[in-house]
């Protein structure tokens, strides 16, 4: 062979043989298609994604090469990831890679190992890829270049053709949810040039995601880093006023009475009147979960949430949701979302929410979230609490027939009373999974906003109303705990200042709920003159206004 011919061959040659790189680690996923045209798919969409990084014009030919080579970690990971799932790992997949420890990430790799597919794809794909750099080191002839160039050409369109034909079939078949669908459809990740596709193609919807719904929230950073098991939960009730929980309630049904001798028995605290962030849910719960003041209001959005620093010092997290606080309160990166409501900015078309009537109906998935893993874990649940209509907030059947007769201010007491009551059923089957805890385990509750009634004829009705009442601006709030976290001593400690306020705030609730959990030092010194967002008057505008100086 003249030397130019055999230099030809060589570039063709080497560019075939990083093709066969980059289309070997999908015999860990073709193989197990479960029908011949997603045989056919995979195969086309891998040997075109792989014909596309091979038949690239010259100086890109070579930067594939060099790119092939610096992305082996990312190969091995794919490979091993497809040998044990059968198919390619997609977005998901490459985050909770980046979130694994390394122990995690040596037991997976020590068990890859013992699998000879994997074994075999990856060998075959370092010497395709080893011979492949080699030949790519050879210069080319000048006299064959344009030959070279031209055969080059064809393979490219060639790759580029099934490519096109998939992308049109995925469109054609996205329905409604088009974010959700692979570029080349379900065969895109049998090979993983097309999960890089895929991730990369996710990672640009989502930030584009982000963009269209100002979702704008920091990550939580922290050094403190906790890996002794406890459980930590932050209840937001809904509607619920100074008062309406409290050590004054016992006679209201046995639910609340057997609150109050939880308490009394050293289990948990009343915590003082608490004045909210504000008189809206939307409002105040952003300003809450972010242990924000209503003079930071601004800085809400973007201020990670007391469950995200949680989850930043190695606790496993869950946001449930049982109501809804707009776009503000989301957050990003939590173990498990479930709910009426969606609070993951990562999901896109509200998959996978439920309908709970009650609250009561996340008791079994916060039973099942605390007993899974050991180690810190750490819940938000955002309650619909005593929300209007009060009816709807209990089984009807669960009292006693309404008197009939009954004044209007009157029934809406009797009203309000009961979903309380039933609410703080709810809070005790929170209590008993405490109690279950071996470990240290403790929850922290307060309302969003407080609730005006009938009955205190100050011309308001519920909340959000033309002016901030001290009925709307204060809140119930309390902890209760198990029996190991009150041997620690933690929980007396931590509220001795707070527990001899006046008034708290707040924020002052949402820094007990971290220091119990052990990222913040307490006691917690309560806020000296609290703050709302709202108005004192009718006809003001919304403002940073002092809690006492609300009126009925
Ligand atoms: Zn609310």
């Amino acid at each position: 062979m003249p030397p130019e011919r055999s230099e030809l061959h060589n570039e063709l040659v080497g560019r075939a043989l990083l093709w066969a790189a980059w289309c070997c680690p999908a015999l860990l996923t073709v193989p197990k298609a479960s029908s011949t045209v997603e045989l056919i798919a995979g195969a086309a969409v891998t040997a075109g994604l792989a014909g596309v990084a091979a038949f690239l014009p010259k100086f890109l030919w070579k930067l594939s090469c060099a790119i092939t080579l610096v992305a082996l970690p990312y190969t091995l990971w794919w490979c091993g990831a497809a040998a044990v799932g059968g198919t390619g790992p997609g977005y998901d997949a490459a985050v909770a890679a980046t979130q694994t420890h390394s122990g995690e990430a040596l037991g997976a790799l020590e068990f890859v190992l013992g699998l000879p597919a994997f074994l075999t794809v990856v060998l075959a794909h370092v010497s395709f890829l080893f011979l492949a750099l080699r030949a790519a080191a050879q210069p080319a002839a000048v006299a064959h270049r344009s030959a070279s160039a031209r055969s080059v050409r064809i393979a490219l369109l060639a790759s580029l053709l099934p490519l096109s034909v998939f992308s049109l079939l995925a469109v054609g078949s996205a329905g409604p949810a088009p974010r959700r669908i692979p570029l080349f459809g379900a065969a895109t990740l049998v090979s993983p040039l097309g999960s890089v596709v895929d991730i990369a193609a996710m990672k640009i919807r989502l930030l584009s995601w982000y963009h269209e719904q100002g979702y704008r929230r920091r990550k939580a950073r922290t050094t403190t880093v906790l890996t002794e098991p406890q459980l930590a939960i932050f209840i937001i009730g809904e509607s619920v006023r100074a008062g309406g929980y409290g050590p004054n309630q016992g006679q209201r049904g046995a639910a609340s009475r057997q609150l109050a001798d939880r308490v009394h028995a050293g289990l948990g605290a009343w915590l003082p009147t608490t004045c909210a962030a504000s008189d809206g849910t939307h409002l105040a719960v952003p300003m809450l979960v972010t242990a924000t003041t209503p003079e930071n209001r601004q800085q809400a959005p973007s201020a990670p949430t007391v469950l995200g620093i949680l989850k930043a010092a190695g606790f496993t997290t869950a946001w449930l949701a049982n109501n809804e606080a707009g776009p503000d309160v989301r957050e990003r990166g939590h173990d498990l979302y479930a709910g009426a409501f969606n609070v993951n900015p990562d999901n896109m078309d509200d998959a996978g929410l439920v309908n709970w009537k009650y609250d009561e109906e996340m008791i079994p998935l916060i039973k099942e979230f605390a007993s899974k893993s050991n180690g810190p874990k750490g819940m938000i649940l955002h309650f619909i609490g005593s929300h209007i209509p009060y009816q709807a907030r209990y089984p009807s059947a669960f009292f006693p027939p309404e008197p009939s007769g009954l004044p209007n201010d009157q029934l809406v007491d009797l009203r309000y009373a009961r979903s309380l009551e039933y609410g703080a059923r709810t809070i005790l089957q929170v209590a008993d999974i405490l109690d279950l805890t071996a470990s240290p385990a403790f929850l922290v509750y307060a309302s969003d906003h407080g609730e005006n009634l009938p009955s205190d004829h100050n011309g308001l009705q519920i909340h959000l109303g033309p002016r901030t009442s001290v009925q709307d601006g204060t809140v119930s709030a309390f902890v209760l705990w198990n029996k190991a976290m009150a041997d620690t001593g933690s929980p007396a400690r931590a509220l001795s200042r707070l527990v001899l306020a006046k008034h708290i705030a707040h924020v002052d609730v949402a820094r007990l709920f971290l220091v119990l959990a052990g990222l913040m030092a307490g006691p917690v010194e309560p806020t000296a003159d609290p703050t709302v967002w709202g108005r004192i008057s009718i006809g003001d505008d919304y403002g940073v206004v002092r809690c006492t100086a609300l009126r009925p």
